[in-house]
Protein backbone atom coordinates (compact mmCIF):
# COMPACT_ATOMS: atom_id res chain seq x y z
CA UNK A 1 0.00 0.00 0.00
CA UNK A 2 1.31 3.67 -1.03
CA UNK A 3 2.28 5.18 2.62
CA UNK A 4 1.48 9.01 2.61
CA UNK A 5 4.38 11.00 4.09
CA UNK A 6 3.83 12.79 7.02
CA UNK A 7 3.15 16.47 7.67
CA UNK A 8 5.85 19.00 8.46
CA UNK A 9 5.03 21.55 10.57
CA UNK A 10 6.86 24.29 11.88
CA UNK A 11 5.72 26.43 14.57
CA UNK A 12 7.69 29.91 14.65
CA UNK A 13 7.40 32.93 16.08
CA UNK A 14 9.67 35.29 17.91
CA UNK A 15 11.86 34.84 21.32
CA UNK A 16 9.29 34.75 24.33
CA UNK A 17 6.11 34.85 22.57
CA UNK A 18 5.27 31.45 24.90
CA UNK A 19 6.52 28.70 21.56
CA UNK A 20 8.48 26.42 24.46
CA UNK A 21 5.08 26.47 26.79
CA UNK A 22 2.55 26.12 23.65
CA UNK A 23 4.32 23.10 22.59
CA UNK A 24 4.97 21.33 25.65
CA UNK A 25 0.73 21.35 26.16
CA UNK A 26 0.63 20.51 22.22
CA UNK A 27 2.85 17.57 23.10
CA UNK A 28 1.06 16.98 26.12
CA UNK A 29 -2.73 16.92 24.02
CA UNK A 30 -1.44 15.72 20.82
CA UNK A 31 0.99 12.92 21.99
CA UNK A 32 0.49 11.69 17.80
CA UNK A 33 2.87 14.21 17.03
CA UNK A 34 6.55 13.66 16.72
CA UNK A 35 8.91 16.62 18.32
CA UNK A 36 12.11 17.42 16.77
CA UNK A 37 14.60 18.08 19.30
CA UNK A 38 17.27 20.59 18.21
CA UNK A 39 20.82 20.84 18.25
CA UNK A 40 22.14 24.13 20.09
CA UNK A 41 25.32 26.07 21.17
CA UNK A 42 23.95 27.82 23.90
CA UNK A 43 24.05 26.56 27.75
CA UNK A 44 21.47 24.29 29.19
CA UNK A 45 18.83 26.83 31.46
CA UNK A 46 18.53 24.84 34.88
CA UNK A 47 16.17 21.86 34.45
CA UNK A 48 17.07 21.45 30.56
CA UNK A 49 18.49 17.82 29.56
CA UNK A 50 20.56 17.20 26.69
CA UNK A 51 18.60 14.83 24.61
CA UNK A 52 15.13 16.36 25.44
CA UNK A 53 15.37 19.80 25.54
CA UNK A 54 18.20 20.11 23.39
CA UNK A 55 21.07 18.37 21.97
CA UNK A 56 23.94 21.06 23.63
CA UNK A 57 27.25 21.60 21.36
CA UNK A 58 29.91 22.96 21.20
CA UNK A 59 30.72 25.79 18.28
CA UNK A 60 32.92 22.92 16.85
CA UNK A 61 30.80 20.19 17.02
CA UNK A 62 27.78 22.79 15.41
CA UNK A 63 30.11 23.59 12.59
CA UNK A 64 31.11 19.91 11.80
CA UNK A 65 27.27 19.25 11.87
CA UNK A 66 26.87 22.13 9.29
CA UNK A 67 29.87 21.00 7.06
CA UNK A 68 28.85 17.17 7.17
CA UNK A 69 25.16 18.59 6.03
CA UNK A 70 23.37 17.17 9.27
CA UNK A 71 21.17 20.42 9.71
CA UNK A 72 18.00 20.64 7.56
CA UNK A 73 18.53 24.04 8.62
CA UNK A 74 20.03 26.45 11.07
CA UNK A 75 20.67 29.84 12.41
CA UNK A 76 22.75 32.17 14.36
CA UNK A 77 20.12 33.72 16.98
CA UNK A 78 21.83 36.06 19.72
CA UNK A 79 25.23 34.56 19.85
CA UNK A 80 24.66 31.06 19.47
CA UNK A 81 23.69 27.99 16.89
CA UNK A 82 19.94 26.38 16.55
CA UNK A 83 19.63 23.98 13.93
CA UNK A 84 17.22 21.10 12.99
CA UNK A 85 18.68 17.43 12.92
CA UNK A 86 17.39 16.56 9.41
CA UNK A 87 17.81 12.63 9.10
CA UNK A 88 15.27 12.74 11.77
CA UNK A 89 12.43 15.05 10.34
CA UNK A 90 13.42 13.20 7.32
CA UNK A 91 12.66 9.65 8.43
CA UNK A 92 10.08 10.56 10.51
CA UNK A 93 7.79 12.13 7.42
CA UNK A 94 9.09 8.81 5.31
CA UNK A 95 6.66 6.79 7.67
CA UNK A 96 3.97 8.72 7.61
CA UNK A 97 4.40 10.14 10.75
CA UNK A 98 3.57 14.35 11.29
CA UNK A 99 6.49 16.05 12.86
CA UNK A 100 6.47 19.74 14.74
CA UNK A 101 9.60 21.65 14.59
CA UNK A 102 9.80 24.74 17.02
CA UNK A 103 11.93 27.06 15.46
CA UNK A 104 13.28 31.09 15.17
CA UNK A 105 12.20 32.74 12.31
CA UNK A 106 15.20 32.59 9.83
CA UNK A 107 15.19 28.99 10.09
CA UNK A 108 12.10 28.33 9.56
CA UNK A 109 11.76 30.49 6.42
CA UNK A 110 14.74 27.86 5.13
CA UNK A 111 12.77 24.97 5.97
CA UNK A 112 9.86 26.95 4.09
CA UNK A 113 12.37 26.82 0.80
CA UNK A 114 13.11 23.24 1.05
CA UNK A 115 9.94 21.93 2.53
CA UNK A 116 6.86 24.15 0.61
CA UNK A 117 4.49 21.87 1.72
CA UNK A 118 5.09 22.11 5.45
CA UNK A 119 2.52 23.57 7.51
CA UNK A 120 3.66 27.10 9.10
CA UNK A 121 2.34 28.28 11.91
CA UNK A 122 3.26 31.93 13.27
CA UNK A 123 2.55 32.45 17.29
CA UNK A 124 2.28 36.31 17.66
CA UNK A 125 2.04 38.19 21.06
CA UNK A 126 -1.10 40.06 21.80
CA UNK A 127 1.23 43.13 21.74
CA UNK A 128 5.00 43.97 21.79
CA UNK A 129 4.30 44.91 25.51
CA UNK A 130 3.38 41.58 26.25
CA UNK A 131 6.17 40.31 24.84
CA UNK A 132 8.84 42.57 26.86
CA UNK A 133 6.87 41.75 30.02
CA UNK A 134 6.90 37.86 29.12
CA UNK A 135 10.93 38.12 28.62
CA UNK A 136 11.42 40.12 31.96
CA UNK A 137 9.25 37.80 33.84
CA UNK A 138 10.90 34.39 32.66
CA UNK A 139 14.23 35.96 34.14
CA UNK A 140 16.31 34.05 32.11
CA UNK A 141 18.15 36.78 30.25
CA UNK A 142 20.95 39.25 31.15
CA UNK A 143 19.69 42.84 30.17
CA UNK A 144 21.57 42.59 27.07
CA UNK A 145 20.39 39.28 25.81
CA UNK A 146 17.15 41.04 26.50
CA UNK A 147 17.70 44.10 24.01
CA UNK A 148 18.95 41.78 21.63
CA UNK A 149 15.56 39.56 21.90
CA UNK A 150 13.63 42.06 21.98
CA UNK A 151 15.19 43.65 18.90
CA UNK A 152 14.98 40.21 17.25
CA UNK A 153 11.47 40.48 18.37
CA UNK A 154 10.45 43.51 16.25
CA UNK A 155 12.02 42.24 13.16
CA UNK A 156 10.71 38.41 13.18
CA UNK A 157 7.07 40.43 13.49
CA UNK A 158 7.52 41.59 10.17
CA UNK A 159 7.81 37.65 8.80
CA UNK A 160 4.71 36.73 9.56
CA UNK A 161 3.46 37.61 5.73
CA UNK A 162 5.66 34.23 5.31
CA UNK A 163 2.96 32.01 6.93
CA UNK A 164 0.22 30.10 6.58
CA UNK A 165 -1.39 30.72 9.83
CA UNK A 166 -0.96 33.32 12.67
CA UNK A 167 -2.21 32.15 15.57
CA UNK A 168 -2.18 34.39 18.91
CA UNK A 169 -0.92 33.65 22.07
CA UNK A 170 -2.93 35.14 24.30
CA UNK A 171 -3.48 32.17 26.50
CA UNK A 172 -2.02 29.26 26.35
CA UNK A 173 -5.02 26.91 26.60
CA UNK A 174 -6.50 28.90 23.46
CA UNK A 175 -3.56 28.86 21.30
CA UNK A 176 -3.12 25.26 21.68
CA UNK A 177 -7.22 24.65 20.46
CA UNK A 178 -6.24 26.62 17.84
CA UNK A 179 -3.08 24.75 16.61
CA UNK A 180 -4.87 21.47 16.86
CA UNK A 181 -8.14 22.68 14.87
CA UNK A 182 -5.24 24.06 12.02
CA UNK A 183 -3.49 20.23 12.41
CA UNK A 184 -7.17 18.98 12.56
CA UNK A 185 -8.13 20.79 9.20
CA UNK A 186 -4.96 19.92 7.50
CA UNK A 187 -5.06 16.30 7.48
CA UNK A 188 -8.37 16.38 5.93
CA UNK A 189 -7.28 18.05 3.54
CA UNK A 190 -4.38 15.57 2.74
CA UNK A 191 -7.14 13.10 3.25
CA UNK A 192 -9.11 14.63 0.19
CA UNK A 193 -6.19 15.27 -1.92
P1 LIG B 1 15.92 29.46 23.53
O1 LIG B 1 17.35 29.86 23.70
O2 LIG B 1 14.99 30.44 24.22
O3 LIG B 1 15.64 28.02 23.87
O4 LIG B 1 15.59 29.56 21.97
C1 LIG B 1 15.86 30.73 21.26
C2 LIG B 1 15.17 30.66 19.92
O5 LIG B 1 15.75 29.62 19.12
C3 LIG B 1 13.68 30.34 20.04
O6 LIG B 1 13.00 31.26 19.20
C4 LIG B 1 13.60 28.92 19.53
O7 LIG B 1 12.35 28.65 18.91
C5 LIG B 1 14.71 28.91 18.50
N1 LIG B 1 15.15 27.56 18.12
C6 LIG B 1 15.16 26.44 18.86
N2 LIG B 1 15.61 25.42 18.15
C7 LIG B 1 15.86 25.88 16.90
C8 LIG B 1 16.34 25.28 15.69
O8 LIG B 1 16.61 24.09 15.58
N3 LIG B 1 16.49 26.08 14.62
C9 LIG B 1 16.20 27.41 14.67
N4 LIG B 1 16.37 28.10 13.55
N5 LIG B 1 15.76 28.00 15.79
C10 LIG B 1 15.58 27.25 16.89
Amino acid sequence: MFLQKGMLIVLSGPSGVGKGTVCSLLRHEQPDIIYSVSATTRKPRAGEENGVNYFFKSREEFEKMIKEDQLLEWAEYVGNYYGTPRGFVEQTVQTGKDIILEIEVQGALKVKEKYPEGIFIFLMPPSLAELKNRIIHRGTESDESLMNRLNAARNELQMMKHYDYAVVNDEVSKAVKRIQAIIEAERLRKERI
